[in-house]
């Protein structure tokens, strides 16, 4: 609803209520105490009725004697069920002012950038889901609620969550929207308990919320009385049919430390998953990246996308900072020809290094892997001790070595100062055990993850 024809419409009831007061008051009063124009309807939020006069004393003597019938009459103008309060001009300036400056401080923090639009999200397979549920929270507000997306870092959460934000303002400029992170939540809530401000204001602030947008809940986890009233929150805007977005690094079952309650409130809507996003789609963004700095899509090899795509596939914000770098890289090297792919190796030669190097399984990597993980240091398991536990553990970092690279014998043993033939004899035995019990199988299994996971 606009500010002018929430006006004219105030206005409208008021004029009814005015004529309604007249007909049951005596005109001679009625004009010295409703007559000097001072006496207004001011607002009408929420189940509340404000009227205002000029002196006290007026305010005093209307309490007194028209409450109920104002109360009455306005009702049957209305058909609501208002509350009327009467109260002097200065006295609800006062707190008028009050409650603005309590609701500015608060969440003074959350505020929407306006460079994340629903236009420049490029869509795939990957995130398509995603968008169209952030574009039907802005087309069908309160349709499913909440909309709940997650997804690992940088694929694009808090980019669809400000689109919902600064595209909803575009529609609706009179509507109030909040984002803010769960992180600020927390840290709002605290500074409003210390600050021992009512509960009431605070459910008077988000009763003004529109649409609330909730950036990596998260955060959320473990702070159980931010949660109590996050709840509240939540129950108040749902119930109102409001428009909740959430983003999470999780699904919602996942997000252990989190109250039940708000875990089955959190899957009710809807949920959304993005995906590792596809070679097409980072390509895409490349290109409207491109674009965006006001360069030509000739001046790029293809194979310089497809190298940027392939290299940073997991996360489009270091998608993003390669693609930065690459560009400043132009500027200070100016480079004559199109961008190449020896260009764009050399921008890159560090990554490059830095990825052979961590990327590689060896020896010692499956030693420290396993040596941890049977809580040994790596000197013991190379040493000749031989307890139960370490010989053991010996045993399975030596089996590793040959199934997960392939080691010659020779080469496993100079690690463990054994010969050839001890190492052959300890890789079968474990190989032979590892049939018959199913525990080592998985224990194997969840060291060979963890060596690869870190590649
Ligand atoms: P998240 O909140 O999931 O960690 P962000 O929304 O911050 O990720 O995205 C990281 C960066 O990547 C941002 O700069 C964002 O604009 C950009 N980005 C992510 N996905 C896309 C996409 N599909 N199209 C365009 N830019 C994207
Ligand atoms: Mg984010």
């Amino acid at each position: 609803m606009t500010e002018t024809r929430m006006d004219k419409q105030i206005n409208d009831i008021f004029q009814m209520l005015l004529h309604s007061i007249k007909e049951n008051t005596n005109s001679r009063l009625f004009d010295n105490i409703f007559g000097d124009d001072s006496f207004e309807l001011k607002s009408l939020e929420g189940n509340k009725a404000i009227f205002v006069t000029d002196a006290s004393s007026t305010a005093k003597i209307i309490k007194d004697n028209y409450l109920s019938l104002i109360q009455s009459s306005l009702n049957e103008i209305t058909q609501s069920d208002y509350e009327v309060e009467i109260t002097d001009r200065s006295s609800y300036l006062k707190k008028k002012t009050a409650v603005e400056a309590a609701s500015h401080t608060f969440f003074k923090n959350s505020h929407l950038q306006p460079q994340y639009t629903f236009d420049n999200f490029v869509t795939g397979p990957s995130n398509k889901e995603a968008y169209l549920a952030s574009l039907l929270a802005v087309e069908k507000p309160g349709r499913n609620n909440p909309i709940f997306i997650y997804s690992k870092s940088g694929l694009g959460k808090t980019h669809l969550l400000q689109s919902i934000g600064n595209e909803f303002l575009i529609k609706h400029p009179e509507y109030k929207v909040l984002y803010i992170t769960s992180e600020d939540f927390v840290s709002e809530f605290v500074k409003f308990i210390k600050g021992n401000k009512n509960s009431e204001d605070l459910k008077d602030f988000f009763s003004t919320i529109d649409i609330l947008l909730v950036d990596d809940i998260q955060f959320l986890t473990g702070k159980d009385e931010t949660q109590v009233m996050f709840f509240h929150v939540f129950n108040l805007l749902i119930a109102a049919n409001k428009q909740i977005v959430l983003t999470s690094d999780r699904s919602p079952s996942e997000l252990k430390g989190l109250q039940d309650r708000l875990v089955s409130r959190f899957s009710g809507g809807l949920s959304i998953n993005i995906t590792n996003p596809e070679k097409e789609t980072l390509i895409g963004i490349l290109k409207m990246k491109i674009k965006a700095n006001n360069l030509s899509l000739s001046m790029f090899d293809n194979e310089v996308l497809e190298y940027l795509a392939f290299n940073y596939s997991r996360n489009v914000r270091e998608l993003e900072g390669a693609f930065t770098r690459l560009l400043f890289s132009m500027t200070i090297r100016k480079p004559e020809d199109k961008i190449n792919l020896k260009f764009v190796k050399s921008v890159f030669e560090d990554d490059e290094k830095r990825k052979t190097k961590a990327g590689k399984i060896d020896i010692d990597k499956i030693v420290s892997v396993v040596a941890s993980s049977y809580s040994l240091t790596e000197s013991q398991l190379k040493s000749k001790v031989r307890t139960r536990q370490i010989a053991l553990a010996r045993q399975i970092a030596m089996y590793l070595s040959r199934t997960i690279l392939n080691s010659p014998y020779q080469v496993i043993g100079r690690v463990f100062g054994k010969d050839h033939t001890t190492v052959l004899s300890n890789v079968s035995k474990i190989e032979k055990e590892s049939k018959e019990n199913p525990s080592l199988r998985k224990a194997l299994d969840n060291l060979t993850n963890q060596i690869k996971a870190t590649e």
